[in-house]
This record gives C-alpha cells, structure tokens and sequence, in this order.
C-alpha cells in the first residue's frame, strides 16, 4: 500500500471532525434515558434537546419541526410510507379514487428509487421524470406529470454522483400549486450550500450525519407544519410518537455538533472546496486528452466532481488510483459480477462508454492544494496505460 493516502470520496462518507468526536467521546459516559424524569434522564434530554436546535438553526427551521432517524434512508422511508397511509383506505389497500400518482426522478438515491418502485408494486402509479444532459430536472417534464391525482413528488436537491444541484424553489412552487406534498432529499445539499426550508417551501426535508462530518446511523427529518407524517417505527412516545426507540444520544450529539459547524461553514466551504475542485477540474483537463466533465457546469455542488475517461474502465481506474494512495469512487456500481453503468450518467445520456470510464471525486474538509497536485500528477500515466492496454485488445 502507498505511503501516502489521499481520500477524495466524501460524498460516500466523511471523516468525523475532530470536534464532533471530542463531543462524542466526553458524552460516552451520558447513559441515561433522554425520556426519563430524573438528572441522568435531563441531562441525556437536555444534549438531544440542543441537537435538535443545531439541526433547525442550520435549515432555518424551528426545533420542533425536525425528527431524528437513524439517516437518509430511514428519513426519506418515512416520507413514502406516509404517503401510502395517505393513499390507503381502512384495510390497507391503495384507494382507487384520489390522489394517487407519485413524481420523482430517473436521479434519485437508491432510497428513494427503491422506495418509489415499492411503492409502484401496490399500485401506486410513479413517474421517473428525465433530465437534461447536466442532470437538471426537465421542469416542463414536471408540469406534463402533475395533475390531480399527484399525491406527491420527491426530488433530491443535489445529486451525489454529478452534483447538479435542482431549482427545488422552482420546484416546490409548481407542486404546491398542484396541491400535492412535496419531499427533497437534501444529504448532498445540506452543509454544501446554503439549505432554507422556508424559502423552499418544502414540506419534508431529509439531511444525514456521516455527510456533514458527523457519525454513521444518524440523521433527521424536518416536517413542515401541518404536513402529515404517520410513523415508520412504531413504540414509545419519543419524537412525538412519530419515531419510536431510545434516544441515540451519542449520534444525536454528534450530528448536533455537525451541523452547527457546518452552519458555520458553508461560505467558506463554497469557496475554499470550489477552489480545489477547480484545480482538480483543470488539472485533468490540461493533461488528459479526450475527458469530460459530467454534471452541469455551473449549478453544481463545490465538491463534487464527475469526469468520464473514455477508452478506460472506472474500476481500473480506481484500483490502479488506489495502489497510488487515492481513493475516489465510480459511477458505475457492480451488480451480481456484471458491471451495470451508473444510472444516473445513463440518464443525462453520457452512453455506455462515457457511463463506464467515469470516476466521481468528491472532495472535503482536510484535502490540500498539495493532495490535489498529487492527483493531477498521479492520474494522467494511468489513464494513459489503461487506454493502452484497452486498444491492444
Ligand atoms: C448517502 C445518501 C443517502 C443515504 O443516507 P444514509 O444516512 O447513508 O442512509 C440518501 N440520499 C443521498 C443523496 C445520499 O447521498
């Protein structure tokens, strides 16, 4: 193995920072139940009570309209088994008449994709709507799928593949119009560029800790004011009976402490990360010939940068980036020992080729213009033997 490591694959997962886990560490010993009445009881209350602030304060919401779970899964989950209670009679069953169609997109996370299909097989009808070749959103796509029966539409505000951040204003204002709910999965988003549920105007929210610097198994909800949310988990009283278990204090605090330094943060971030994204970008472009960059090109995330090398494999690329000490990521997941290319690269019409040689870098907190440099250097020779040895074939 390199002596010498460079991770550049944050919107996988980051690394806790070194306040988060300091907080974590001093409250390891703050064992008692958030929901009893006695000290030990407050004082855990207390902590989850102030990590509930820090999470409003960063989306500009009050406290009492966040819920933690435990992560983006579990949060976006939550919104889509409401969704079916609302569209469900007393047995259970889908209604026939009402509102019954659900909008999302062909970019979504897995949690959501898979939710949606689920969802599809009670009878659900669900529209995956297209994007352009930046991953925007088609808005006259969406004003095509909504009508009456719209019960409601999910779009993620940052795509965590390409980047491309969505007009979710926009968005939220047609739905609405609509008189359908409307959902945004924001875990790319949030702690990366400015995120106001108040002035999106959406009614579910969806944000994980372990993408903001914080821990594993931890993440919240906010739910607009009058919006419905009927529990994923049912059991005890805690969170307003709408997610029952025991208080995780420890990855409350920690997604706390998470979020109110990224509340702090996120103008230095859109610069200081920008910065090196750019120099990553121009590096390559510079040096390999024959790349492009996918993901728009100018609404996209600080960080997130997606390039594809045709005439190469992404997982060659990886594994050989890897012996050199730098870890990033594919677009491409691998399904059962065959490759299948990414389904977002797929839908902004990148084609086999392009979908297959990709690598996503995404960058964060702790990387240096010298790491970047590193990469810049490192990358060409491998692409270069890599396209080599594919012609021989
Ligand atoms: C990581 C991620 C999730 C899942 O969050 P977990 O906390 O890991 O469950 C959902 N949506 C997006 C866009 C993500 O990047």
């Amino acid at each position: 193995m390199a002596e010498r490591r460079i991770y550049i694959d944050y919107n996988a997962t980051t690394p806790l920072k070194e306040a988060v886990k300091a907080g974590m560490i001093r409250d390891l010993d703050v064992y008692g139940n958030a929901s009893s009445m006695h000290s030990s009881g407050r004082l855990a209350h207390a902590r989850v009570e102030a990590a509930r602030r820090a999470v409003g304060e960063l989306l500009g919401a009050s406290p009492e309209n966040i819920i933690f779970t435990s992560g983006g899964s579990e949060s976006n989950n939550t919104v889509f088994q409401t969704m079916r209670r609302l569209a469900s009679g007393p047995d259970g069953r889908l209604v026939s008449q009402g509102r019954t169609e659900i909008i999302t997109t062909s970019i979504e996370h897995p949690c959501v994709l898979n939710s949606a299909a689920f969802l599809q097989t009670l009878g659900f009808t669900v529209h995956f709507l297209p994007v352009d070749p930046y991953g925007k959103v088609r808005l006259d796509a969406l004003k095509a799928a909504l009508n009456e029966r719209t019960l409601f539409v999910s779009v993620m505000m940052a795509n965590n593949e390409i980047g491309t951040i969505q007009d979710i204003r926009e968005i939220t204002a047609l739905v609405k119009a609509a008189g359908a709910w409307m959902h945004t999965d924001a875990v790319q988003a949030v702690g990366k560029i400015p995120v106001n549920v108040a002035e999106l105007g959406v009614d579910y929210l969806t944000l994980s800790a372990h993408k903001i610097y914080g821990p594993k198994g931890i993440g919240a909800l906010y739910i607009r004011k009058g919006a419905p949310l009927f529990p994923l988990i049912h059991g005890g009283h805690q969170e307003d009976s709408l997610r029952a278990g025991t208080y995780n204090n420890i990855g409350i605090l920690g997604l706390g402490t998470a979020a109110e330094l990224a509340a702090g943060e996120v103008h230095r971030y859109g610069t200081e990360i920008a910065a090196l994204r750019e120099q990553l970008r121009d590096g390559l472009l510079a040096r390999v010939p024959n790349i492009t960059i996918n993901g728009h090109p100018q609404e996209v995330l600080p960080n997130t940068l997606n390039v594809s090398f045709p005439g190469a494999e992404g997982e060659s690329i990886l594994l050989s980036m890897d012996l050199k000490g730098i870890e990033a990521s594919t677009g491409s997941a691998c399904a059962s020992g065959s490759l299948e290319p990414s389904h977002v690269l797929m839908a902004i019409g990148a084609g086999p080729e392009r979908a297959h040689g990709s690598i996503r870098f995404s960058l964060g907190w702790g990387l240096t213009a010298e790491d970047i440099e590193y990469i810049i250097e490192t990358v060409p020779p491998i692409i270069e033997r890599l396209r080599a040895m594919s012609t021989i074939v």
